[in-house]
């Protein structure tokens, strides 16, 4: 029997699967990733969590014939290492990861993918056409996007293609995004940008009345979303939401043709009805190609750890017709 593994490794957690080759799923393991000092300690945690899921499964590291990893960016592919890590400690400036695996498992098939890349191999694996032409795109504390296009997953020269969270939906450049430049989609409608975007919309028009606790230290998009029907301000940027995100996800449709578009992300999944569902209908109007059908994940926060084990199971595709 050949076993096949997923790796997900985020900045909170590091999972790993193991499964069978028809997909399933016989060992998990689950662990806090590493804060550093560096990044071979990160390298180290992933590397125990993957022996952990293969003991959980009763098997040994080298019965695995092929693993894929979706991974917080930025990487380095030629060197298949994440390089300086966003939302890890500064002290981590690279974490080797193809290398170290291809070793514990002995194989060199080893797939490392961006986690919006593992997210549409996994969307594509278990959409019920296996579509050739599908995006997926993550709505959490930043946007970003995985797109297979013509049966090819895009990653990009230096696999930093699908940053669509960087596009210019606001050419007046009101909010300024993490990275430092101006009107990008994701410094509107991030979790972490959607508050600030309410407190610039309430100084726009302050006669819009509202009991959110703009300048409170605690105040953050849940409030918004849990008010919704009950505060004219957090209607009125859940509407201005749909409004900027309807603009990047139509930029979208027009550069890849997608059938099919799939929302993930903590943002999506938890409010489908208040960010998908009206990003859908104005969608519809807004698109002058053909019209994807939209949903949400059903993988839920599985997603990209599910899509790294179909990209183990399909040599990096997601395609089904490789298994
Ligand atoms: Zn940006």
């Amino acid at each position: 029997m050949d076993y096949y593994a997923g790796v997900d490794l985020g900045a909170t957690n590091v999972r790993a699967v193991v499964a069978e080759d028809d997909g399933t799923t016989i060992g998990v393991s689950r662990r806090s990733t590493p804060r550093g000092p560096t990044g071979i300690d990160v390298t180290e945690g992933v590397l125990r969590t993957v022996r952990e899921a293969c003991g959980d499964a009763g098997i040994a590291p080298t019965e695995i014939v092929a693993a894929g990893i979706g991974s917080i960016g930025p990487f380095d592919l030629a060197e298949g290492a994440v390089i300086d890590p966003a939302n890890l400690p500064d002290s981590i400036d690279r974490i080797p990861l193809t290398g170290p695996i291809s070793k514990l498992i002995d194989s060199d098939e080893v797939y490392l993918h961006n986690d919006t890349n593992a997210g549409v191999i996994g969307e594509r694996f278990h959409a019920d056409r296996n579509p050739d032409d599908m995006v997926y795109i993550t709505i959490s504390s930043g946007v970003g996007a995985g797109v297979c296009c013509d049966g090819e997953i895009m990653s990009g020269w230096d696999g930093n293609a699908g940053e669509v969270g960087h596009c210019v939906v606001d050419p007046q450049g009101r909010l300024t995004c993490g990275c430092g430049r101006d009107g990008h989609w994701e410094a509107y409608c991030s979790g972490n940008a959607i508050p600030d975007f309410a407190r610039l919309l309430a100084e726009d028009d302050p006669t819009i009345s509202t009991t959110l606790p703009l300048e409170g230290p605690d105040f953050t998009a849940k409030d918004i979303f849990e008010l919704a029907g009950e505060d004219e301000l957090a209607d009125y940027t859940i509407e201005q939401l749909a409004h900027w995100n309807a603009i990047g996800v139509t930029n979208v449709i027009h550069s890849f043709a997608p059938i099919v578009v799939s929302f993930g992300g903590a943002v999506a999944l938890h409010n489908e009805e208040l960010v998908v569902d009206p990003i859908r209908e104005r969608v519809a109007e807004m698109v002058m190609t053909n019209v994807p059908e939209i949903t949400v994940t059903n993988m839920g926060d599985d997603v990209v750890l599910e899509g790294a084990l179909a990209s183990a199971l399909t040599g990096g595709t997601g395609d089904r017709k490789q298994l």
